[in-house]
């Protein structure tokens, strides 16, 4: 089992007369940085100018810098930009900025894992992760509770580095909701194969797959909508509340069996082999690579997917559909 940390385990001392430089003033980058200044802690913000980002920074009472900056002043840095920048800023305003005994923090491995970022002799490497979007992060935080989070140490980084991290962890409420030690390596390779494989990739096709199928066999599409994609928010939350086994007690027999039945067709053996070989490609590093030229290509195939995926006819059915349901915090993009 894994080893987990708790309050009791961290002690905020160890952040004491260091500055921690929060780079990127986004989903994480706000919240921790509200929680680690909270908990006491000295932290700066290195945020790009002429973005809401750094309004929002200002608003909360910071004085954002740049990074180069922010990275010059700072003992303790947290990368917080989108990882596919992050390459790119570091070799721009980060690495030549950096002093031994600095520590270089990022909340997801990609960079480190994939050699995108290497920092110099003297600076030890350093995640900690929460397992949330930053919005949860802060409010969490606020109510007195914490997102459980992640911990893991770059390649040689020394024990002092482990209790700075588990004093950052503390500082931004991880350990009121346990931390999980891991490596950087288990860390980035399950992140990519989640969302790749079941999270994003393997449900969105699924949806659509199924949506496809019913329109295809002449049945409206309001109703393909509403069974294929709609009613999904229903059993993910019944997952999310108490596992497989609650689902399957909420629902009617009638789907619980045809769930038994089916469900081993739709996810089968040539599945399963395709899964073992994203996996395979996450951890040789194809799919990092393949990532890192799309961006530094400007990301031309990317784009064109996005575009075609936004104009399927699920999207435009299903944005008419909940107009009707006023209820829904509806978005459009
Ligand atoms: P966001 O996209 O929310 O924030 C990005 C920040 O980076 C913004 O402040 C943005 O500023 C700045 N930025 C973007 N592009 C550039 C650039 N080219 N140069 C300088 N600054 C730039 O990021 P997240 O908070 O979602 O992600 C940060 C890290 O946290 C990532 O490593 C991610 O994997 C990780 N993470 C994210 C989680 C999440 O739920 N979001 C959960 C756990 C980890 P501007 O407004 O000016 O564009
Ligand atoms: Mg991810
Ligand atoms: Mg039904």
């Amino acid at each position: 089992a894994a080893t987990i940390y708790y309050e009791a385990d961290a002690d905020l001392s160890h952040l004491k007369g260091k500055t921690i430089a929060i780079l990127g003033y986004g989903s994480q980058g706000h919240a921790q940085a509200q929680n680690l200044r909270d908990s006491g802690c000295n932290v700066i913000i290195g945020q790009r100018p002429g973005s809401a980002n750094y309004d929002l920074a200002k608003d909360h009472g910071f004085e954002p810098m740049s990074i180069a900056d922010a990275v010059k002043a700072a003992d303790v840095i947290n990368i917080l930009l989108p990882d596919e920048v992050q390459g790119p800023v570091y070799q721009e305003a980060i690495k030549d900025n950096l002093s031994p005994g600095n520590i270089l923090m990022c909340s997801h491995g990609f960079n480190l894992h994939f050699g995108q970022i290497e920092p110099p002799q003297g600076v030890d490497t350093l995640l900690v992760a929460p397992k949330g979007p930053g919005h949860l992060v802060r409010s969490e935080f606020e109510k007195g509770g914490g997102v459980p989070s992640l911990i893991a140490l770059g390649d040689g980084a020394s024990e002092a580095t482990k209790q700075i991290g588990l004093a950052y962890a503390k500082g931004i409420g991880g350990t009121r909701g346990g931390v999980i030690e891991t490596t950087i390596a288990e860390e980035t390779e399950t992140d990519l194969f989640g969302e790749q494989v079941v999270l994003c990739g393997g449900v969105s096709e699924l949806v659509k797959a199924g949506f496809q199928t019913l329109v295809d066999a002449g049945y409206q599409p309001e109703m393909a909508y509403f069974e294929c994609m709609h009613e999904l928010k229903l059993i993910v939350d019944l997952f999310y509340e108490g596992g497989l086994s609650y689902m399957r007690y909420s629902i009617s027999n009638t789907a619980e069996y045809g769930d038994y039945s089916s469900g081993p067709r739709i996810v089968t053996d040539e599945t399963r082999a395709e899964m073992k070989k994203i996996l395979e490609e996450i951890q040789n590093g194809t799919f990092a690579r393949n990532w890192i030229l799309e961006n530094r290509a400007g990301t031309p195939g990317f784009k064109a997917t996005r575009r075609r995926e936004r104009a399927l006819q699920i999207e435009e059915v299903g944005r008419n559909l909940r107009r009707m349901m006023t209820w829904i915090d509806e978005k459009e993009v």
